[in-house]
């Protein structure tokens, strides 16, 4: 049976040093603050940037909301997302995604200053990465190496394989393990052979979305099988990318869904609000 990555207690570990450094920085420098922008009534952004709020508050960081109509104009939300690049007392902004219909998502990434995007959406950070350059790193990838780093799992010469190529998870997921060393390949919807592929595997990640789609028949026996998907499901439970009955009896290390990579990613978050906030102090200085 696959030893579980328990993504809630790593989450709060990380989450505990970040309320240490936050005393810090709130006692000599000012602090940290996170903005966070959502435009529109998505139900599941609602939750998300709750959520986001309250895991500020406990740790001691500010938390800025801006709740806009959906109406809000192109123009408008660049407007807001200007003063906030101006405010030295912010140091993170995040906005929601997705945005509603009529607003372009691509333009309002790049509007955000690089050294505030926390979310490291922004091209200047994501190249970054490419060349190895960890300042910010995307929540979600970043939670998952976090919780490979403290479960001593190794990555070097390992054959990782990551099934989807999104700018959010699977692109920079394999440009992680890369530097880390791995060897990695890549797969998306036009890949042949999947199961050719993911049996070779060590470190399988699935970022697909779509329930169940990693069967038993896929994983190598004793591979460390991570489950990125988050699907909610017509009896509203969520549900991963893995079919956790099977898959849990053949990998060697499993990711739970919920519980495993969901609460890495927004104390990921709050690490790069802090990574910000220090920057600032050093600028400062
Ligand atoms: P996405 O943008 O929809 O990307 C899905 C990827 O899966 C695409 O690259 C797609 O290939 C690939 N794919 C689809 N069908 C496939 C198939 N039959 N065989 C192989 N590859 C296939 O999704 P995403 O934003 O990366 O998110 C993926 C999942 O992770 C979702 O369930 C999402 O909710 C979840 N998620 C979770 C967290 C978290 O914090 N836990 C954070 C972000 C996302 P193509 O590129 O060829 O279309």
């Amino acid at each position: 049976m696959a030893i579980l990555l328990d993504g809630k207690a790593v989450s709060s570990a990380v989450r505990e040093e970040v309320a240490k450094e936050t005393a810090v920085l709130t006692e000599s420098f000012r602090q940290p603050c996170l903005a966070v922008i959502l435009v529109g009534d998505d139900p599941a952004s609602q939750v998300y940037v709750r959520n986001k709020h309250k895991a500020c508050e406990a740790c001691g960081i500010r938390s800025l909301q801006y709740h806009l109509p959906k109406e809000t104009t192109q123009k408008e939300l660049l407007a807001l997302v200007q003063t906030l690049n101006g405010d030295p007392t912010v140091d993170g902004i995040l906005c929601q995604l997705p945005l509603p219909e009529g607003l372009d998502e691509k333009e309002v990434i790049l509007s955000i200053d690089p050294g505030k995007d926390v979310d490291s959406f922004h091209p200047v950070n994501t190249g970054r990465i490419l060349s190895g350059d960890y300042g910010f790193l995307p929540c979600t990838p970043a939670g998952i190496m976090e919780l490979l780093h403290r479960y001593e799992i190794p990555v070097r010469g390992k054959h990782c394989v990551v099934i989807g190529r999104s700018n959010i998870v699977g692109k920079p997921m394999a440009m992680l393990l890369l530097n880390e060393s791995g060897t990695v390949t890549i797969c998306h919807s036009k890949t042949k052979d999947l199961s050719s592929f993911t049996r070779s595997a060590d470190i399988l990640v699935a970022a697909v979305g779509k329930p169940d789609f990693v069967t038993a028949d896929m994983v190598k026996d004793g591979a460390t099988v991570i489950d990125v998907g988050i699907n909610r499901m017509a009896d509203g439970k969520l549900k991963g990318d893995v079919d956790f009955e099977t898959v849990e009896k053949k990998a060697a290390f499993l990711t739970p869904v919920p519980g495993g990579v969901g609460p890495m990613t927004i104390a990921m978050l709050l690490k790069n609000t802090i990574t910000a906030a220090k920057r600032h102090r050093e600028a400062d200085q």
